[in-house]
């Protein structure tokens, strides 16, 4: 595994993200962004495990502000929600526990634009191919809203981590003299989608030929990342990288212009 991102796996992506941990006052690596197409925004980040953090410095980077969620009221005044890369079944678990799960579901059928990245995918699918089951074989829930479904660990384990750059639809907004640029990447423990309803629209998919780091393709190109009117979802996690484009995409849904 490359040492980046190795660094980003061990310590980012771990249980030690409880919402006890959060203390909201992170310096922004990004804060010299030239992008400001969030101003005036408020943009929710469901802080109850997981890389958190990460986003609401990639929304402020874009302008907007970004709100850490963990109570109920909390979701009553943002412009749109972000689940963030973790584990989805300890953010399923701690958003029944912060009486989240309910009020979330109401805003997603609400129409409150959402985006998932990795775990926050998983979160949004309607159907997950190999949930994990509780002790009483109970499976895994989700918030739902997005007609996929989803295979968790799909990439492989932990140490099959891996970077690739993908072709993302949705970006024109960034295209420069030469196109859009590719989307670089990171997968750790992401899901792949493999099936998708009618009115979902794939973004990105993994390309087997330029992903030779990771066995399990099989020489099939993956889905990693749809969306369906206001509901967006990667197996990625662009927060982690400096890859501005999909909060910006995210942020243009809520605006309306995409
Ligand atoms: N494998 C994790 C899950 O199932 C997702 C990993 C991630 O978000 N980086 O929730």
């Amino acid at each position: 595994m490359e040492p980046r991102l190795k660094a980003v796996v061990g310590s980012r992506m771990g249980q030690r993200h409880g919402p006890e941990h959060y203390d909201g006052s992170m310096t922004n690596p990004l804060s010299d962004a030239s992008s400001r197409v969030g101003s005036g925004l408020r943009i929710g980040v469901l802080a109850l495990q997981g890389d958190f953090r990460e986003h609401i410095h990639a929304v402020e980077a874009a302008g907007a502000a970004g709100v850490g969620i963990r109570r109920p009221s909390e979701l009553d005044d943002v412009d749109g929600l972000i689940i963030p890369g973790g584990e989805s079944t300890t953010i399923d678990k701690l958003s029944r526990i912060f009486e989240l799960r309910d009020p979330i579901k109401d805003r997603i059928a609400d129409g409150l634009p959402v985006y998932g990245s990795c775990a926050g995918m998983i979160l949004l699918a309607d159907e997950i191919a190999d949930p994990a089951k509780d002790l009483n074989g109970n499976p895994q829930q989700t918030f739902g809203g997005l007609d996929i479904t989803v295979r968790r660990n799909a990439f492989g384990r932990q140490r099959e981590s891996f970077e690739t750059d993908l072709d993302f639809k949705g970006l024109d907004f960034s295209a420069g003299e030469s196109g859009v640029d590719p989307v670089h990447a990171v997968f750790i423990r992401g899901p792949w989608v493999e099936r998708v309803g009618p009115n979902v629209e794939i973004l990105a998919q993994v390309d087997p030929d330029h992903a030779s780091h990771t066995a399990t393709l099989h020489g099939v190109a993956r889905i990693v990342a749809v969306r369906s009117g206001h509901l967006l979802a990667t197996s990625f996690h662009p927060e982690v990288t400096g890859e501005k484009r999909v909060h910006e995409l995210f942020i243009r849904m809520i605006r309306g212009e995409a």
